[in-house]
């Protein structure tokens, strides 16, 4: 089963409860798709880390056999390709790797060269597999490392993914293919503000979902009233803790600090399992 966690913006506890499922789960494979900032391995530190990197296929236009007819500037969809002096140029931070340039060239001057756009780690952590996808400085998208991060994890067993916070497509990319989506708000406007984009994403994605409130506690009726009218469940309230708090600043996983998070997180666990079927 892979579960998705996701939280409309960083901060609200996507990582806590992540690796509170994958320590719940016992075995299970824990991938870091928040390629910008991957720090689930903080916090279970592996072991025999293996890296490899991740390669972006790009174009590369050979001036010799082009002839300029802009038929790979017309149909690149993404207007990533400009003819400059008769030959064409591409911009890297737009280009998408689709190759279309290369397959319509009637003169074979399109190759395809491997970018590094950045690497994924594998490594070992008691009977978690911590798999991390880490996104190269300056790179415009982690799409290309999130569908490696989720290739390396495969699909055997409890898979948990950390996806990218937001709503836009590094998100997609890494729950599209998820069983179960757990959506992490907090109760401030902020929150709900963001749990609407990020539930507005779910149901394009036609995945089944429910609500996990971190740092519960605070009054805040405006997100009950909303999760009510919407049909989400809410399949657990964390209460804010100092002692949490304090496990994360840490780097120490919350689910082996504290009782109470243990029971939540077991608890959490069995609520997917049984709304996924
Ligand atoms: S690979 Fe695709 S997106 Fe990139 S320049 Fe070629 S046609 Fe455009
Ligand atoms: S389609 Fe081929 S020949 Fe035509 S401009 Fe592009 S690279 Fe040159």
């Amino acid at each position: 089963m892979r579960i998705a966690v996701l939280s409309g913006k960083g901060g609200a506890g996507k990582t806590l409860v992540a690796c509170g499922l994958a320590c719940a789960a016992g075995e299970a494979v824990y991938v870091d798709c928040d390629v910008e900032e991957p720090n689930g391995r903080l916090f279970f530190r592996p072991e025999q880390v293996i890296s490899r990197p991740v390669l972006r296929k790009m174009p590369v236009f050979d001036a010799e056999k082009c002839s300029g007819c802009r038929r790979c500037v017309e149909r690149c969809r993404f207007n990533a390709l400009v003819l400059v002096k008769g030959a064409p140029m591409v911009f890297g931070e737009v280009c998408h790797s689709c190759g279309l340039c290369a397959w319509v060239c009637p003169e074979g001057a399109v190759r395809e060269e491997g970018l590094e756009v950045g690497a994924v780690e594998s490594g070992r952590a008691g009977g978690i597999r911590v798999v991390t996808g880490e996104l190269k400085l300056g790179e415009a998208t982690g799409v290309p490392v999130i569908a490696a991060a989720l290739e390396e994890a495969g699909d055997e067993g409890t898979v948990v993914v950390d996806c990218p916070p937001g709503s836009a497509c590094p998100v997609m990319e890494a729950a599209r293919e998820a069983d179960y989506c757990v959506l992490v708000t907090e109760p401030t406007a902020f929150g709900l503000h963001d749990l609407r984009l990020v539930a507005e994403l779910m149901r394009v994605l036609k995945r089944p979902c429910g609500v996990v409130v971190n740092k519960a506690g605070a009054d805040f009726p405006e997100l009950d009233a909303w999760l009510e009218a919407e049909g989400l469940p809410v399949l657990a309230r964390i209460p804010y803790s100092r002692a949490l708090a304090a496990a994360s600043a840490e780097g120490r996983l919350a689910y082996r600090q504290d009782e109470a998070a243990r029971r939540i997180f077991d608890g959490l666990l069995r609520r997917i399992e049984e709304a996924a079927g």
